[in-house]
Formats: structure tokens, sequence, C-alpha cells
């Protein structure tokens, strides 16, 4: 067998991306190792990528795209951010990991509590799907009862329990839930509609005592960018607690990009009735007001920013609950990978690296974007929404004579429009996500240069849209 990427090993080098996909698809069910990269919705060839820099990557035929994938989050400075690069080549010089702790993992558990104080404790873990897995099983060993619910189109990640109508991945190959996922253990969920209190106070009354915890993402961003209504997070809040069950904020997603303090440090104040006194100017939403109103998450989950492009997800949460973790306490939950000395340099030099002039171009580029793209679609007569929820936004394809505020409400979006619009930016040099579930990703890098590349590619890619 002749190895195609390495001339050195015997073979030419490949530079195909069909080629590259076809090879893929022999020796990796479907081609890809998650399947929002397949190209399943929007059909062709996935571009199989050289490199990154800034808001740029390259695929292996030489092609340049500005990137709005943002590696589906992480990538919030942008790819290969130098000083970024810098620490994890120091790190990794000085070892891989050690299955021992490294002074950085405190370190980085203190980044987070500083931006969120309701984080009094970290536990840090490889994948944001491991985060909420061991936040659900720190909530039902607080409770010691069994249900949890969580709201239709929201994504936790692929623990048994939380496939059930779990947005993008599943909508866009339009899946309801995962086979292989027993009877019993989809029974424990609870699937709601978003941003409908009545349905969960008639849960919580039937299902009296039986519901350890509520998930939810801060701002769903898994079936397009659906913050909650006013009153919803607060109303979460007050019903659970009120039911003696536990409310786990996913921020694996929105943290620390839809705001400095992730969504919750962008809603606190508001739900909190305005006497949390959340922090002034640039650091507003960071930290602040923890101590205030009492009403607050009791758990949150982070990834994806947090290990600025490296596999590192967290657990956090009240010192009580999260000191029920083992060595601690009697809910178990460890991992070979976790705190890897790489992972965490890499998160934490993009913490700090993400001050208030970060957040600055970040919201700057995504103002900027969301009003491009609804100028050329409306100016093609391409019906759609932005949706935003802090620097977050993404775009739905239909009518909508409302704002969206459930899954069933984005279901029906026109998607042969997504598609072609999807394969004109392509053709235009902006790699999209390729399903229209799926946030758009700005980073601190997208600046006005690459924002107006991203302009020059927009009109006829609405066109495209207005004929499909
Ligand atoms: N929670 C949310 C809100 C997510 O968006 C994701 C991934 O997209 C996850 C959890 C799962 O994270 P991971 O893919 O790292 O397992």
């Amino acid at each position: 067998m002749t190895n195609t990427l390495n001339p050195a090993a015997g073979g030419a080098p490949v530079a195909d991306n069909a080629v590259l996909a076809e090879k893929a698809a022999r020796v990796i069910p479907g081609g890809v190792n998650s399947p929002v990269r397949a190209f399943g919705s929007v059909g062709g060839t996935p571009r199989f990528l050289t490199g990154g820099r800034g808001a740029i990557v390259t695929d292996v035929e030489g092609n340049e795209y500005v990137d709005l994938i943002g590696a589906w989050g992480p990538a919030l400075l942008g790819h290969a951010v130098p000083e970024v690069v810098d620490a994890v080549q120091r790190a990794a010089a000085r070892g891989f990991g050690f299955g021992a702790s490294v002074p950085e993992e405190a370190e980085l558990a203190e980044a987070i509590i500083e931006r969120v104080l309701e984080a009094e404790r970290v536990r840090l873990v490889s994948t944001g799907t491991e985060a909420t897995m061991t936040a659900i099983r720190i909530a039902r060993g607080h409770t010691g009862r069994p249900l949890i619910i969580k709201f239709a189109g929201h994504y936790h990640g692929h623990s048994d329990g939380l496939l059930a109508a779990a947005g993008s991945g599943l909508a866009t190959f339009g899946l309801p839930g995962s086979a292989g996922v027993t009877e019993a253990t989809a029974a424990q969920t609870l699937v709601l509609d978003y941003n409908d209190l009545p349905a969960l106070e008639e849960a919580f009354a039937r299902h009296e005592g039986q519901i350890a915890a509520v998930i939810t993402e801060s701002a769903a961003a898994n079936m397009g960018v659906l913050p909650p209504e006013p009153g919803f997070t607060e109303g979460l809040l007050r019903l659970a607690h009120a039911n003696g069950a536990l409310v786990i904020t996913d921020e694996v997603l929105t943290g620390f990009r839809a705001g400095p303090g992730g969504y919750w440090g962008l809603e606190r104040e508001a739900v909190q009735g305005g006497a949390a006194g959340a922090g002034a100017g640039a650091d507003a939403g960071a930290g602040a007001g923890a101590d205030a109103g009492g009403l607050r998450p009791d758990l949150f989950t982070f990834g994806k920013v947090i290990g600025g492009g490296l596999p590192i997800a967290a657990v956090a949460g009240r010192a009580e609950l999260m000191n029920l973790l083992a060595p601690l306490g009697p809910v178990y939950q460890g991992g070979t990978l976790s705190g890897n000395p790489l992972a965490v340099t890499a998160g934490l030099t993009t913490l700090r690296a993400a001050d208030a002039a970060a957040y600055e171009r970040l919201t700057f580029a995504a103002d900027t974007l969301a009003g491009e793209v609804s100028g050329a679609l409306a100016e093609a007569g391409v019906a759609h929404r932005v949706q935003r929820a802090g620097t977050l936004m993404s775009v739905l394809f239909g009518d909508f004579d409302d704002a969206p505020r459930t899954y069933d409400d984005v279901l029906g979006q026109n998607v042969a429009q997504h598609r072609a619009f999807f394969h004109a930016m392509l053709d235009g040099g902006v790699h999209l996500p390729p399903s229209p579930f799926e946030t758009w990703f700005v980073s601190a890098a997208h600046d006005e240069a690459i924002l107006s590349r991203i302009a020059e590619a927009l009109p006829s890619a609405a066109r495209a849209a207005a004929r499909a």
C-alpha cells in the first residue's frame, strides 16, 4: 500500500479533494470522523484541509477559503495564532502528558472561574460529551432522582441519554435520535419544546420528585442560533429549583464565544432582575455578580474555546455539588487524557489572549457579516432570518413570520436554497458550515479585509439561492 500523503514513504502526493474523499470513505465510515463534516445535506466533495492561519484555511489543492466553521467553535482567535502555537510547542517539548497533575490545570480552572464566578470548582475532561455526561451524573448523584429534561433541538454531545431530538447533526441527516440507545435509557430523558415554560411546569407536576436536572444550551446554537426568549431562563431556574431539580447550563458552544462570560454572562443581569450588577465596560458579562439574586445555574459545561482547538472540556459549578466527584465524593469520573498539558496550555493561552479588544473584533465581525448576508439575500429576494446570540450568528432560509422559538419552527427550512447558497459561497472562496442548522463561526481574525472577501462572494450566492 502506498502512502498518498507522504512521498518520503513511497507514494506520490495526492492533491485532489475527490480522490482523498474516496480514499477516506474506503476506511472511515462515511469518510469522516464526525458526521457534520460530511457534505450530507449539501452534496459534493468535502474539502481536505492542509492548514489555516487567522481566518483563512487552505485545502490540498491549494485553494484558500475564508473560514466560517472555526473548528466548530474553538478557533475564537483564528487558526494557528502565533502565541498559542508557541506556548503549545514549548509545552510539547516538555512532554505530552504524565498521568500526574501539571501546574497549568489549576490556572485554567481559575481562568474559567474568573469569567463565571458561579463555577466555584472545575473538573477538566476531554470532550463536551464527557462534560455533559458528568454533569448529569452529578445531578443524579446529588438528588437521587432518575429523570433528566432536555429541550428539542439542543445538542449536548453523543452520550446515550442525550441523543433524542438533538439538533444539527441529527437534523442534517433527518434522524429523530440514534439507533443503539435502549428504550430504558431513552425513557429517562424527557424532551420538551424550548421556550415553553408551561410544558416544563407540567412535566415537573407529572413527574413529581423524579427529575434530577434540566439541561439546556444557554442559548441554543445547534438548530441555528435560537436565544432563550426573555424570561425563559429565569422561569426555568425558578421552576427547577422550586421542584428540587438542578439546572445544567451547557456552554460548550457558547462559552467564552457568545461573550466574555459565555451566554450566561450576557443574561445574568436580566435573569437576576438587575440586582446582580454585572461588570461594566469592556469586561461586561465576565465574572461579576455571582452572589446577587441567588438565581443561577447549578452546573455548567464548557468545551471548544477552553481548549483553543485541542481536546479539553469542563464541568463546573457550586462547590457542594462538584465535591461529590471522586476522589472527594461518591460520583465517579476520570480520564487518562484529562488535563492534558498541551490542551490545557492551548486553552489557557487562548483565554488569556481573548481580551476586551478580541471581543470587540468578534462583535464587529458578527455584526458586519450579519448585515451583509441579510442585505445580499434581501436584494436577491430570498426569504430568510439572521439569528443572533451575542457574537453567535446563523442564517435560516425560508419564510419566518415570527422569531423561531422551537425546534419545529426551524425544521421546515428551505434546504435547497441553503445548498445552492453554500456551494456558490464555496466557489467564491468561503467555507461555510455544510448544514443549515449550524452556527456560523467568526473569529477575532475576521477583520475588514476578510469580511470584504466574504462580501464579494455574497451577491452571486444570494442569486443562486433565489434560483434554487
Ligand atoms: N454541548 C454543546 C452545546 C455542543 O455544541 C457540543 C458540540 O458541538 C457538545 C456539547 C459536545 O461536545 P464534543 O463534540 O466536544 O463532545
